[in-house]
């Protein structure tokens, strides 16, 4: 537990949004996260609960009081890793999650509670940053058993599309454009 007090000290700091009439004109990210002194103070907020309703009430179960405790202590790679050791995607939940971790909250009983959606957004951002976290692309597989699939799928597809729509050109062009297997 990071600060014993800190429930009672601080508020809970929602992420803040771009403005309307700037985002429409673009797809870029325009939620404005955490910066590392306000994700310090919010997981300053966690009070490590004996039974962490948090984590019970995470679909993924993350080990929430963890990573908010190695938050408040800026050791930002270890609450990566703990992180990461529930969640493949926190890239994700972190932004669209709904969050059902901060109902469960004990906090949530008389206060705000932990802003964990918040913190999590703000220590896989801070994981790219670092690079610490790097795509992983699935292997390129040479398996015969694969090619054969592909095969099959390609005479699968091409059974459908011409009872579908009867058009052979269509076919023709689309099998030419098919790697060689
Ligand atoms: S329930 Fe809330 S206060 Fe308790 S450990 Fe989880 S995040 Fe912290």
């Amino acid at each position: 537990m990071g600060k014993i007090t800190g429930f009672m000290e601080f508020e809970r700091l929602e992420e803040g949004y771009r403005p309307v009439d700037e985002r429409v004109k673009h797809y870029k990210e325009f939620v404005i996260g955490l910066d590392e002194s306000q994700a310090k103070v919010q997981a300053a907020r966690c009070m490590d609960c004996g039974t962490p309703f948090c984590n019970s009430g995470c679909p993924v179960n993350n080990i929430i009081p963890d990573f908010n405790d190695l938050v408040f202590r800026q050791d930002w790679k270890q609450a990566l890793d703990t992180l990461h050791s529930t969640n493949n995607f926190p890239e994700f939940t972190g932004r669209i999650c709904p969050a059902p971790c901060e109902a469960a909250c004990t906090l949530n009983v008389n206060d705000d509670p932990v802003g964990i959606k918040s913190i999590e957004h703000a220590i896989i951002d801070r994981g790219w940053q670092e690079g610490w976290v790097v795509p992983q692309p699935a292997p390129v597989t040479r398996s015969p058993y694969l090619r054969r699939t592909i095969v099959w799928a390609d005479y699968c597809a091409m059974a459908f599309l011409i009872s579908r729509w009867k058009s052979i050109t269509l076919i023709a062009v689309w099998s030419r454009c098919r790697p060689k297997v």
